[in-house]
């Protein structure tokens, strides 16, 4: 497994993660368990303050989708980065955090009423518009309200998979956006500039996720670009700022091989002052929005190991007290993971195996065939890399408990996400009255 950040093999033959035992972290806070390396973290987010703010004044909205808490939003705060949120609900826990809502992003591409009317009340920086349905709806909120909303328009610019599978967002048949092409995102402009109470500020696109081709980046700069020039000679507008979104790959496994920060900012804001000079049109401020490349890597989740099934001449399953609840990448889009068993980092590898999940599900596999030392049960696996889009896509299938998290540094492990009990399992569940038996019409009713 390469080490990330702050990992290191201690003087115990551990892996430590922030100063901080992984054995001990597992054996104090339990297993599953996440863990947010700190000064990773931070160091994700300097990277793109630097590569993008100071260098070229572009700026960084971090995509809370990846991963998101109270904690991390103080974090994001910090270190002086905005944020892309998409849901009431990640409005609410960036107001309870406290985030200054100036520098707030709120995405989606099915805003509810309720949802538009919050980012309203809370007085969000920019509102990204993804259709005519959502223009009409929010023109009229803002009237109700005596407000304008500051917006951008979200649009799709019709780039296909042609350098990465994963680029699924950016084509023309997508759920996202207004499509350049066939002039609708020209006629939402031109109805946007048109209402009171929109105040129409630039344009966003996002191509996808885990992207190694700095090339789709400048692409879809230029395809932008070009429609930016063509709505300012239809309309006379100009985009004071451009959103390209978020994308940037990271190393999960042996065989990827990212770009920097800085060759990603570099394409990018090149490509648009390139396109701007030779269009003849102001170059707008380039927003971008990373989520996975900041967190992804700061996350480890360590697990114990439990039952070994050795199928003579077939495998070896290594099983493992979490799986797909709590990591669902590999089952949905067979995302590839490293791991190390951390009470025996020093040790060499022996054997190759395959590490199971817990849940009912054939699929429910993290890992297939890695070399490990030899394990038995009760040691600790950790699987790197696991800061985005696990714990924001984790599910309680099977009734497993959400793990808790912590935030490592200095030698300091913090929780700040407490783990999930089965009385918080229940706790939703209603009885109605016909269904009750005995002392059992208690449980349901407690909280
Ligand atoms: C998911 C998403 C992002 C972040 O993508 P990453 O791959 O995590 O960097 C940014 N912007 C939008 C609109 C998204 O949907």
């Amino acid at each position: 497994m390469k080490l990330h950040g702050t990992m290191r093999i201690n003087d115990r033959g551990h892996l430590e993660i922030g100063g901080c035992d992984a054995v001990e972290l597992a054996r104090q806070f339990g297993t599953p368990l996440y863990v947010l390396d700190e000064q990773l973290f931070r160091k994700n987010c300097r990277e793109y303050h630097q590569a993008f703010t100071l260098k070229y004044s572009a700026e960084v909205i971090y995509a809370a989708k990846a991963l998101f808490n109270m904690a991390v939003c103080r974090l994001v705060e910090e270190e002086g980065l905005g944020l892309d949120l998409v849901s009431g609900g990640e409005l609410y826990t960036a107001r309870q955090a406290r985030f200054p809502m100036a520098r707030v992003y709120f995405h989606g591409n099915n805003k509810s009423f309720e949802e538009l009317a919050l980012a309203l009340e809370y007085k969000v920086g920019r509102i990204v518009v993804d259709n005519f349905y959502e223009l009409e709806l929010l023109n009229r909120l803002a009237k109700e309200r005596h407000v304008r909303a500051d917006i951008i328009l979200r649009l799709t610019p019709g780039i296909e998979a042609h350098t990465h599978e994963y680029i699924k967002t950016g084509q023309i048949d997508s759920k996202f956006g207004l499509v350049i092409e066939n002039g609708q995102a020209l006629a939402a402009i031109k109805k946007a500039l048109e209402m009171d109470n929109i105040n129409l500020r630039g344009l966003h696109c996002h191509i996808g996720s885990q992207i190694f081709e700095l090339e789709s980046y400048a692409h879809c700069a230029r395809v932008m670009m070009g429609f930016v020039a063509e709505a300012y000679k239809e309309t006379g507008w100009t985009a004071e700022e451009l959103d390209l979104g978020g994308g940037l790959g990271i190393y999960y496994a042996s065989g990827d091989r990212p770009p920097s920060v800085q060759e990603y900012a570099d394409v990018l804001v090149n490509a648009v002052s390139a396109a701007a000079e030779e269009l003849n049109v102001p170059a707008p401020r380039v927003i971008v929005e990373p989520g996975r490349s900041i967190c992804g890597p700061a996350g480890t989740t360590l697990y114990t190991v439990g039952a070994i099934k050795d199928i003579p001449g077939v495998r070896k399953y290594v099983a493992v007290d979490g799986g797909m609840g709590d990591n669902p990448r590999p089952a949905l889009y067979q995302a590839r993971y490293e791991a190390c068993a951390a009470n025996k980092a020093a040790q060499p590898a022996a054997e190759v195996v395959s590490i199971a999940g817990k849940c009912c599900e054939s699929g429910d596999m993290l890992i297939w065939d890695i070399a490990l030392p030899p394990l038995e049960p009760g040691d600790i696996l950790a699987v790197s890399c696991t800061g985005a889009y696990n714990y924001t896509m984790s599910m309680n299938y099977n009734r497993l408990p959400r793990p808790a998290m912590v935030l490592v540094g200095g030698g300091q492990a913090d929780l700040i996400l407490a783990r999930e009990t089965y009385a918080d399992l229940v706790s939703h569940d209603r009885l109605p009255a016909r269904l009750r038996k005995g002392k059992l019409s208690n449980v349901a009713s407690a909280r």
